[in-house]
């Protein structure tokens, strides 16, 4: 029965082929990239397999900096394509030690690639971006930084760093659909893939995608492009640039000095106590002694305010006040303060939310630099 209901989510025009290549163009715009940024139609995650996949063979020596459970499957992912993989562990929801850094590439005789989150949405921590990328340049190894989180939340210029490969996301700082990620590819990152052995046909190899898109002038996607997750990933673009890039950025580190403050008001220092080394994507504070991590997340859901639970190895011991995307709002902070605070109290322990929720509207409303 030829019986047809209208429906906006399945009716969806297609995502016209000649509206790739701009958007693309402002992606490497947000990124301060000059390089190539072609689409992974996939989420993220696959994003950083095809990387890994495609810069992997025997014979590469990577250090993979991990700081997440991304970092790990990173690593995984480079060794089974046949890289030796030098991996510097750290400490559970802390950034990379650089002098562990130094030591462990210092001791290599050639390093061909470094890889490293930017920043985390997993746990709150900021890698140190310029020190990492000095490191990778000392050595003239291809840097590889999983941009999924940070972009939208923190500066990132990936042609004055000398990021070779970029990955992101639209699903976290941006605010946007999850189910499309964006490369952004140097030259010396196309001929270290060009030098590993082509594994086409395969969703994972970045070198059909630049034979099927890139050398084709940038005209229709490979495939079944989604077109609701192209016009949703417009849709997100032409929102951030109208508020623009460095205030969307802005947003973000607000939402974490207000998370930052409100939580030393509580008496509670946040997980990371350096803010420098911390993200603003979520700020992690921790699971008091004798406090259940699920009892405290519980807690605040009962205030109608969701923690995120910590996970990797840093589950049970923190929890994540999420501040990503729409979240990095002064009524999401305040919320998050306000609602760990209070599960607190419920579990027993004497802290005062008054003073929190003056910290968190104080550090708001404080002028920041560049404002
Ligand atoms: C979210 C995230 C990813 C991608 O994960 P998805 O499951 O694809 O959303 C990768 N790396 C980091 C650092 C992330 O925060």
């Amino acid at each position: 029965m030829p019986i047809r209901h209208a429906n906006a989510l399945l009716d969806v025009p297609v995502y016209p082929a000649g509206r790739s290549a701009p958007l693309a163009d402002r992606i490497g715009r947000l990124l301060s990239s000059t390089g190539d940024v072609i689409f992974v139609q996939a989420e993220a995650i696959l994003a950083l397999e095809a990387v890994a996949t495609s810069i992997a063979r025997p014979g590469v020596t990577a250090v993979n900096i991990v700081t997440s459970p991304y970092g790990a499957y990173f690593g995984a992912w480079l060794r089974r394509a046949g890289a030796t993989v030098h991996e510097l562990v750290a400490e559970p929801g802390q950034p990379a030690g650089m002098q562990a850094l130094r030591a462990r590439m210092d001791a290599l005789p050639a390093v061909d690639v470094v890889a490293a989150v930017h920043a985390e949405a997993a746990n709150g921590v900021l890698n140190p971006l310029a020190d990492i990328a000095a490191l990778a340049k000392a050595r003239n190894a291809l840097l590889v930084i999983d941009a999924v989180a940070s972009i939208g939340a923190h500066p990132l210029d990936v042609d004055a760093l000398g990021i070779d490969i970029a990955v992101i996301g639209a699903q976290k700082g941006l605010a946007g659909p999850a189910g499309v990620s964006a490369v952004a590819m140097s030259q010396r990152a196309w001929t270290h893939v060009a030098a590993t052995p082509d594994f086409a046909p395969s969703s994972l190899s970045l070198a059909e995608i630049r034979r099927t898109w890139l050398d084709r002038g940038r005209g229709a996607l490979p495939g079944m492009p989604a077109p609701l997750e192209f016009w949703a990933l417009e849709a997100a673009i032409d929102r951030v640039e109208a508020e623009g890039i460095d205030n969307v950025i802005a947003r973000h580190q607000r939402a974490a000095m207000a998370a930052r403050a409100g939580l030393r008001a509580l008496g509670v220092e946040p997980w990371i106590a350096d803010d420098r080394a911390a993200s603003a994507l979520v700020t992690s504070a921790p699971v008091p002694d004798g406090i259940d991590a699920q009892a405290l997340i519980d807690g605040a859901a009962r205030y109608g305010v969701a923690l995120g639970a910590g996970f990797g190895n840093t589950e049970g011991r923190l929890v994540r006040l999420d501040h990503t995307g729409a979240k990095a709002a002064f009524d999401s902070v305040l919320a998050a303060v306000i609602g760990y605070g209070a599960a607190l109290v419920t579990l027993g322990m004497a802290v005062d939310i008054g003073p929190a929720a003056k910290a968190v509207a104080t550090a708001w409303v404080a002028p920041r630099a560049g404002d």
